[in-house]
């Protein structure tokens, strides 16, 4: 936990989201911005600042497995969707507290960098 992060208070549920599903290491919750119709964050409990600071082998399997699960759950496995992980500055990342984007329910086209 850390004080001064978002993530972590939504984690604590000191600030309020919208939680799609919720285990002892992970919450994906909804994207307050959606760019898609579905725009999910997959969050791993632990503080983790960035992919750099990403080591434990397991935290890493389930940020993934879970995704693979709950696509085909939610119906979205067999159209397609994208996994994105913004790293540090280059990778505009916002947030600095390790998260998964996960983008489905339209196509979401090339990769398109400004
Ligand atoms: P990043 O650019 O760090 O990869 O992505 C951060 C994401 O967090 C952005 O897509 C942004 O819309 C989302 N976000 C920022 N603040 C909040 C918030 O308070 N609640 C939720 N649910 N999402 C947020
Ligand atoms: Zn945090």
């Amino acid at each position: 936990m850390n004080s001064d992060c978002l993530f972590c208070k939504i984690i604590s549920k000191e600030l309020p989201a919208s939680i799609v599903f919720e285990n002892d290491d992970i919450i994906i919750f909804n994207d307050i911005n959606p760019r898609k119709p579905i725009h999910w964050l997959v969050v791993p409990k632990v503080h983790i600042e960035n992919l750099n600071e990403l080591s434990d082998k397991v935290l890493a399997g389930e940020l993934l497995t879970i995704i693979s699960t709950l696509a085909k759950e939610h119906g979205f496995a067999e159209q397609g969707y994208r996994v994105l992980i913004n790293n540090k500055g280059d990778g505009g990342q916002e947030v600095d507290h390790l998260h998964l984007h996960i983008l489905a329910g339209a196509p979401v086209g090339p990769i398109v960098c400004p």
